[in-house]
């Protein structure tokens, strides 16, 4: 299964596959062997036993790397081997411990066992280092049974293999903020505006095909917040329609949701509609997502009829309700501080802090 995706680069032009889940198999190193051997020496035809041990074999870790964008690499190389010890040699030589590899992966990797689907770990911070795989132990030489009975052990020990695993990689976006709302409800130009993120707008359906983090700054409570504008979703997304679980699994790691709709009312849509639809969405692809705190923003507030749809609207909506313009900037402070306001309440029960 391919889970390419591809994104129209500047211009249009050239596309770019980007790899957000990919297949592994990654087995650490086998243990070298222990060496079975009698010292030889000119005048000392029995010497005693010299088999050095095996050398430990090589371990697997991975490193969270933001340089590292997406998971090409293992899609082109899906297996990879930590080194095997070497093995022990005469003359009590112990063999050298096999090579460990690092893996890098990009920021807000989970590592999922393929058989049960259990998550296995996950990276979420640059630096990050984790053991993921324990190298074989060397063997034993044959010096190591030597005994006050046993003057010439013959016996010595193999080395043992190393721990492997068929792992599944998924990117899963890390951001205080989900950003949801349908296509041109205008969540790429709300990014724009109050983060220092880019994102291309438009008025198509797929402008972003992949979640664009901001930052939000709160430089007077010295405090910052980062918004992920979760790509358009659609009705049926969480059936994978359109580029359903693609974008929702990012939703996953948000810990407030913010929901766009168009007050507009294009096409005769109704907001409110729009709302159940989407939270009906979130919650048929994971329960647990529609227990998130949700704040809506009511975008578009600047054309014609919207005031009249937000009456409607705000009568039915059960949430926190923000009415913005990002064309005539307004509304904006309210929905910033409010924003704050929820992920640090979530940050704070996170941490087990009371407020
Ligand atoms: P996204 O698909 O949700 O990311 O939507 P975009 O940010 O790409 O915006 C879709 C279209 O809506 C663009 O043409 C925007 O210029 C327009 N738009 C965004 N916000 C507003 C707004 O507050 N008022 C009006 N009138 N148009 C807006
Ligand atoms: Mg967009």
């Amino acid at each position: 299964m391919c889970f390419a995706v591809a994104m129209p680069m500047s211009g249009g032009q050239r596309w770019w596959v980007f790899y957000d889940e990919v297949k592994v198999s990654f087995s650490a190193g086998k243990g070298g062997d222990g060496c079975f051997s009698f010292r030889r020496a000119k005048y000392e035809p029995k010497g005693g036993p010299d088999g050095g041990n095996g050398g430990r074999g090589g371990d697997v870790y991975l490193v969270a790397d933001e340089n590292v964008a997406d998971l090409t690499t293992y899609h082109f190389k899906p297996g990879w081997k930590a080194r095997n010890g070497e093995p022990g040699r005469g003359s009590n030589q112990y063999g050298a411990k096999g090579e460990d590899i690092e893996l890098k992966l990009p920021v807000g990797t989970v590592v999922y066992d393929r058989e049960t689907d259990a998550v296995v770990t996950e990276v979420t911070e640059h630096g990050q280092r984790v053991l993921l795989l324990e190298g074989g132990e060397g063997g034993k030489g044959n010096t190591v049974f030597k005994s006050s009975t046993n003057q010439a052990p013959r016996e010595f020990t193999l080395g043992k293999l190393g721990e492997s695993g068929d792992y599944r990689l998924v990117i899963k976006t890390i951001a205080d903020v989900g950003l949801i709302g349908f296509p041109n409800a205008g969540k790429s130009t709300l990014l724009n505006m109050i983060t220092n993120a880019h994102p291309k707008t438009g008025a198509y359906p797929f402008t972003t095909l992949f979640p664009t983090v901001g930052v939000l700054e709160f430089p007077e409570a010295f405090e910052r917040i980062t918004v992920a504008d979760i790509p358009g979703l659609v009705e049926g997304a969480s059936d994978n329609r359109g580029l359903g679980h693609r974008f929702l699994k990012h939703v996953e790691r948000c810990k407030v949701l913010l929901i766009m709709i168009d007050m507009q009312g294009t096409d005769d849509r109704e907001p409110i509609a729009d709302l159940r639809v989407l939270q009906n969405e979130l919650k048929l692809y994971k329960a647990a997502l529609s227990r998130k705190p949700v704040l809506v923003a009511a975008n578009k507030m600047d054309e014609p009829s919207a005031p009249e749809n937000l009456k409607v609207f705000g009568n039915k909506c059960k949430h926190p309700l923000y009415p913005i313009s990002c064309v005539s900037d307004e509304g904006f402070d309210g929905l910033k501080a409010a924003l704050l306001k929820a992920v640090l309440a979530v940050r704070a029960e996170e941490s087990g802090v009371e407020d």
